[in-house]
C-alpha cells in the first residue's frame, strides 16, 4: 500500500516563476512518482529575437519552466534588457545579448562573448526574423539580401555556432518559420521563400544531427498579434476571417508549442514542421477548393 504523498506547500514569499515551477509537480494516486511537467531546470537556452513579440513570450515561458535564458535583440537594447530584468525579478535566470543579424559575423561574436557558457547551451530557438517583400518587378537586390541574411544566413550561422560549441546531451533546435512558407501572401515572395528555407533546414539538420541526440524542428505560426503583423498586415481583419478559431494568435500560443518541443516530452519528434495557426491553413485550403 503506497503512502500518500506529502502535500506540496508553496511559501507565499517565493517569486512568481519559482511558485509556478512548484505547481508543475504532478502526483498521481496510482504511483509514488512525482512528475515534473515540462521541466527545463538546469537547461540553458538562447532565443534569438526575444526582445519583443513571439521571442519574448518564448523566453519568458522557458524561464518560467526553469531554463536559464539568453535574450537577444539588436536595435532596441532597452526593450530586451527589460525582458531579462523582468524574468530575473520573477525569480528566473536571464541575460540580454546584442547582435545584429544583418551582419552574420556578429552572430559569431555573440557566441564568442558567451565563451565557455556556449558549451552549456542546450536549446537554440531561431526566432528572429523580418518581413520583407514587394511585387517581383520592384524587388531590389538589397531587399533580397536583407531578408535572406536575417531569416536564413544568420540562422544558419547561429545554428552552426551552437552545434560547434554545445556539449549538451539534450540538444534542441527549434526554428520559427511561418505558414507563409506554404500559403504565401500577395507580394511576399521573399519572406515566403526564406521561411520555406527555414523548414527545409530543420528537416535536413534533423537527419544530420540526430546521431548526436539533437532534435531539430520548425514551428510554423499563422497570424500572431505582434509588432511585425501590425506593421506589415494592414488587412489583419480580413485574414482573421480565414482563421478557423476566429481570433488572432497570441505570442503565448506559439511559446507553448516551443516549450513542448524544448522539453523531454517531445524527445521522439524531430525533422517536423509543426503548424500552430488556429486553423488558418486548414481554412485556407477549404477556401481555395470552393
Ligand atoms: P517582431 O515583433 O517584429 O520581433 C522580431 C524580433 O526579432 C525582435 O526581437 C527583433 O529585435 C529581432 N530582430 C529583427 N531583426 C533583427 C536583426 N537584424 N538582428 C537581431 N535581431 C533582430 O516579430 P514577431 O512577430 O515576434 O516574429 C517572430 C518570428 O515569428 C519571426 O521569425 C517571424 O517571421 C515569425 N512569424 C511571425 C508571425 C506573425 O504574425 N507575427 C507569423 C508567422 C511567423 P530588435 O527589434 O532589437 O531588432
Amino acid at each position: 500500500m503506497l503512502s500518500p504523498l506529502p502535500a506540496l506547500s508553496v511559501p507565499p514569499a517565493l517569486p512568481r516563476y519559482r511558485r509556478y515551477q512548484r505547481r508543475c509537480y504532478l502526483s498521481f494516486p496510482w504511483t509514488d512518482r512525482v512528475f515534473l511537467v515540462n521541466n527545463l531546470e538546469n537547461r540553458t537556452a538562447l532565443v534569438t529575437g526575444s526582445s519583443r513579440g513571439i521571442g519574448a513570450a518564448i523566453a519568458r515561458k522557458l524561464a518560467m519552466h526553469g531554463a536559464e535564458v539568453f535574450i537577444h535583440g539588436s536595435r532596441n537594447a532597452e526593450v530586451g534588457q527589460k525582458v531579462a530584468d523582468e524574468i530575473r525579478s520573477e525569480g528566473g535566470k536571464a541575460e540580454f545579448l546584442v547582435a545584429d543579424l544583418l551582419e552574420p559575423e556578429s552572430v559569431v561574436e555573440l557566441f564568442e562573448r558567451l565563451g565557455g557558457r556556449a558549451e552549456k547551451l542546450d536549446i537554440l530557438i531561431n526566432n528572429a526574423g523580418i518581413f520583407g517583400g514587394d511585387a517581383l518587378e520592384s524587388v531590389e537586390l538589397e531587399d533580397i539580401q536583407r531578408v535572406l541574411t536575417v531569416n536564413v544566413t544568420s540562422l544558419i550561422i547561429a545554428t552552426r555556432e551552437f552545434v560547434r560549441r554545445t556539449k549538451s546531451r539534450n540538444g534542441k533546435i527549434i526554428n520559427i518559420s511561418s505558414a507563409a512558407a506554404r500559403f504565401p501572401g500577395l507580394n511576399a515572395s521573399l519572406y515566403a521563400a526564406s521561411k520555406a528555407a527555414v523548414d527545409a533546414l530543420a528537416r535536413s539538420w534533423a537527419i544530420e544531427l540526430g546521431p548526436r541526440g539533437i532534435t531539430v524542428n520548425s514551428v510554423s505560426p499563422g497570424l500572431i498579434d505582434t509588432e511585425m503583423s501590425a506593421q506589415h498586415m494592414p488587412n489583419r481583419e480580413t485574414v482573421l476571417r480565414g482563421v478557423a478559431l476566429r481570433r488572432m494568435g497570441l505570442p503565448d500560443d506559439i511559446a507553448d508549442v516551443v516549450l513542448f518541443l524544448a522539453s523531454d516530452q517531445s524527445r521522439w519528434i524531430t525533422g517536423q514542421v509543426i503548424p500552430a495557426d488556429g486553423g488558418q491553413v486548414a481554412a485556407a485550403t477549404v477556401l481555395r477548393t470552393l
